[in-house]
């Protein structure tokens, strides 16, 4: 078990390195945006850059799991996790606002000037070295996952496959628009890369949600476990329920058994510790096991009564 945990957090060191690359390919990224954006303002450039924007705080908050994660196996600092999630919260509302902000002041000076704000093809500069930018994140994530099994690279490498075609939408929107002058194919862009925006929006969203409410619940893993610790059980001892919830990419684990009265504490911690070793084995990714014992009061009352009659018949 030692060397499964240690194996565990090595391999949670690796992946958080890979995410400390990964966010400073997004940090490069959105500098790159903003630099060309002060040059050549465009509202399909504005909304990449927020799109940066948001996603380099979902990888922060990536990172910031990776490294909790990999520090501390038993005890999950949840407080941490609701202070980050907050944090992360606000951030995202605080982007979404100055987004908007600017993009009313946008469409106040288009409506002013009836003219496309993409007026020359200066933020392609962005748009194309934000998208080789997330290849190369593509690739780094993607085989970090194949090395290392870490949920979040998955989800991170398939995002960022997702904002490929968010650059190619974006290059091809600066094209068209500096070629038709059309106000109607710059708001059609913009609205397309809104969607790419939203889709990341969801998924910072989605995490900080799951982390207040305490996890989704998992049968599918809760129903293997049962099995796993079923199997590992003597007579004096049976499976009440067992609870799977899933935070982030990790899951902590709830068991209940119902235990003989008589058992020993020393029985209990034993059976316990086999318990845990058991449940871990299941899957890397649970965290934390919580082991609940509750007495098998049916049984003491039989023995009980039957203690009585031996009295009485004697
Ligand atoms: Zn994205």
């Amino acid at each position: 078990m030692a060397v499964k945990s240690e194996s565990l957090s090595w391999r949670l060191q690796r992946a958080s390195r890979v995410f400390a690359a990964s966010v400073l390919l997004s940090l490069i990224g959105m500098s790159v945006e903003l630099a060309v954006f002060v040059v050549a303002s465009s509202l399909i450039l504005l909304t990449d850059l927020f799109h940066w924007a948001v996603d380099t705080v979902l990888e922060v908050v990536f990172l910031a799991t990776l490294v909790v994660a990999s520090k501390t196996r038993r005890r999950f600092p949840w407080s941490i996790i609701a202070v980050e999630s907050s944090l992360t919260t606000l951030s995202c509302i605080a982007i979404l606002g100055v987004y908007f902000y600017v993009f009313a002041d946008y469409l106040f000076s288009l409506s002013e000037s009836a003219s496309v704000t993409t007026q020359e093809y200066t933020p392609l500069v962005a748009t194309v070295s934000g998208g080789v930018l997330t290849v190369l994140a593509y690739s780094i994530l993607s085989r970090a996952y194949r090395k290392y099994r870490i949920e979040l690279l998955r989800v991170d490498s398939i995002h960022a496959l997702v904002d490929t075609v968010a650059a190619l939408m974006a290059s091809l929107g600066v094209v068209l628009v500096v070629r038709t002058g059309s106000t109607a194919v710059e708001l059609f862009f913009t609205f397309i890369l809104m969607l790419f925006v939203f889709h990341s929006m969801i998924e910072v969203f989605k995490n900080n949600i799951k982390a207040f409410t305490g996890g989704q619940l998992d049968a599918e893993l809760a129903s293997r476990i049962a099995q796993r610790v079923k199997s590992e059980l003597d007579k004096n001892a049976s499976l009440l329920g067992v609870e799977a919830r899933k935070l982030g990419s990790f899951y902590v684990v709830n068991v209940e058994l119902e235990v003989d009265p008589d058992t020993t504490v020393l029985e209990l911690h034993r059976l316990r510790e086999r318990v845990v070793k058991t449940v871990l084995g299941v899957s890397e990714l649970i965290y934390h096991v919580d082991v609940k014992y509750k007495p098998k009061y049916k049984r003491r009352v039989r023995r009980a009564r039957r203690g009585l009659n031996s009295k009485r018949n004697r």
